[in-house]
């Protein structure tokens, strides 16, 4: 296998799609034009170890920085791709140079919805995607300083839980009314805002911000009910943008995401897509998906390279994401939209419970709290499309492990 391959993007599904081919035994140029002026690395960590320091920059990469020359994958990082051309199969960068290409892939994640609000260009005002976000959120990350975070999204409260422990007061404000809620359900809501509670964190919900005050620097957050808040820094997690501009323009299908099919194929055949700017088919689901998440773009990474080496290998897995704050993890496996019924095993007081979907008796998603097991066995039983006797699985006293293995048996 030969060729010219270049990758748009040099995060998580770039670093894995370029591995993987090699893995494959590609032997062609690959090329990888990264934004960032760092080598792929791991977001997650971000507003995890990473943000309080225990976490050096290099322990963030995907792969260790020599891993690009040894296997020949050329990296041209604090570079982008500005335009594709699909007639003449090239890409061109904003360095003025023109690169031709036998494959494409695409794997440029997104970008950080911004508030377009009086006083977002007060110092003081972060969002958080990158290296280099945290690093200017670090030099303001001062014990006593009042920090005000938008959003109690994963991003938001995994700050939220990072800094009170550091001795910042903080307070979040959020227009909904209970905590991540685009991902876990109101009882698990329930359970997090109550442990951010007592860790001193104060959750305000119903409040949309308007305005940021101050002179240079932030001091005071404005909502529209004229809820206002102290603030001396303020980090805004409100979500992602998928990055379809380039894709658009160059006519691919795109729709809140580069449409792709379970091969990673976009509408046109020399060009494929991964990761957090995708939108793909779930046929687990029968419904398309965009997914924010490591999983996906490691999967669809390796996906585009299995099919760009001639494999027909469907990506159709159970997405499945983490999220830790204070000493609980939480791991959710599935999408529990559209469930009818919600079972909870285990003991919330003691941190240690699963929340179970279910829709037609037939298990969608587990939000496993502390409980590894729930967490392992939830992925074989939503990827199976396992059933359950509601009244079995919410006895405490039937072990989880035999329910699941006799629903995975009926499912062979
Ligand atoms: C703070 C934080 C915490 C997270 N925690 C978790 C977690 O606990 N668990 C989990 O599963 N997921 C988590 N995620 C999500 C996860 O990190 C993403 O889903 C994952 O990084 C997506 O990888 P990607 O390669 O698709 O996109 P990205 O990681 O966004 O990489 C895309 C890269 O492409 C570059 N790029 C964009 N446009 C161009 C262009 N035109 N030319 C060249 N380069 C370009 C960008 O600069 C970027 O470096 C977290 C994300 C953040 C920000």
């Amino acid at each position: 296998m030969s060729g010219m391959i270049v990758i748009a993007g040099a995060g998580h599904a770039a670093g894995q799609a370029a591995a993987s081919l090699r893995q494959k035994g590609y032997e062609g140029r690959i090329i990888m034009i990264g934004g960032e002026a760092w080598v792929p690395y791991q977001r997650p960590p971000l507003s995890k170890k990473f943000l309080v320091g225990e976490l050096e920059t290099k322990q963030l990469y995907f792969k260790p920085e020599n891993f690009y020359p040894d296997k020949e994958i050329e990296l041209r990082l604090s570079t982008r791709v500005e335009t594709v051309d699909r007639a003449t199969g090239s890409v061109t960068l904003d360095n003025g140079k023109t690169l031709e290409y036998d494959k494409l892939i695409m794997c440029i994640g997104g970008r950080v919805r911004k508030l377009v609000i009086p006083g977002n260009d007060l110092s003081g005002i972060h969002y958080l995607r990158t290296i280099n976000d945290v690093l200017a959120i670090q030099k303001d990350f001062q014990a006593g300083a009042k920090l005000v975070i938008v959003g109690a999204g994963y991003v938001g409260l995994e700050v939220a839980a990072v800094a009170v422990q550091l001795g910042l007061d903080v307070t979040v404000l959020e227009t909904e009314d209970r905590a991540m809620g685009r991902v876990i359900g109101p009882e698990v809501s329930k359970f997090f805002q109550q442990r951010h509670h007592e860790a001193g964190v104060r959750i305000e919900f119903g409040r949309m911000v308007q305005e940021f005050r101050g002179d240079s620097s932030i001091t005071e957050v404005v909502c529209g009910d004229g809820y206002k808040v102290p603030a001396d820094l303020c980090i805004v997690g409100i979500g992602l943008l998928p990055n379809t501009e380039i894709a658009e323009d160059a006519g691919l299908e795109c729709d809140d995401g580069i449409m792709v099919d379970e091969y990673c194929q976009t509408s046109d055949p020399d060009i494929l897509a991964a990761g957090d700017c995708t939108r793909h088919p779930s046929s687990l689901y029968g419904r398309q998906f965009r997914l924010e998440c490591v999983q996906n773009a490691i999967e669809q990474g390796k996906t585009a390279a299995a099919t760009i080496c001639g494999e027909r290998t469907p990506y159709n897995q159970a997405p499945w994401f983490w999220s830790d704050q204070y000493d609980i993890k939480l791991q959710i496996v599935g999408v529990s939209l559209g469930y009818d019924k919600l079972v909870i095993r285990g003991d919330m007081a003691d941190n240690s419970f699963a929340a179970f979907y279910l829709r037609d008796s037939r298990l969608l998603a587990v939000d496993a709290i502390n409980s590894p097991r729930e967490f392992m066995l939830g992925k074989k039983l939503v990827t199976a499309k396992a059933s359950f006797d509601i009244a079995e699985l919410a006895d405490e006293g039937k072990d989880f492990k035999e329910l699941a293995t006799a629903a995975l048996n009926a499912t062979s």
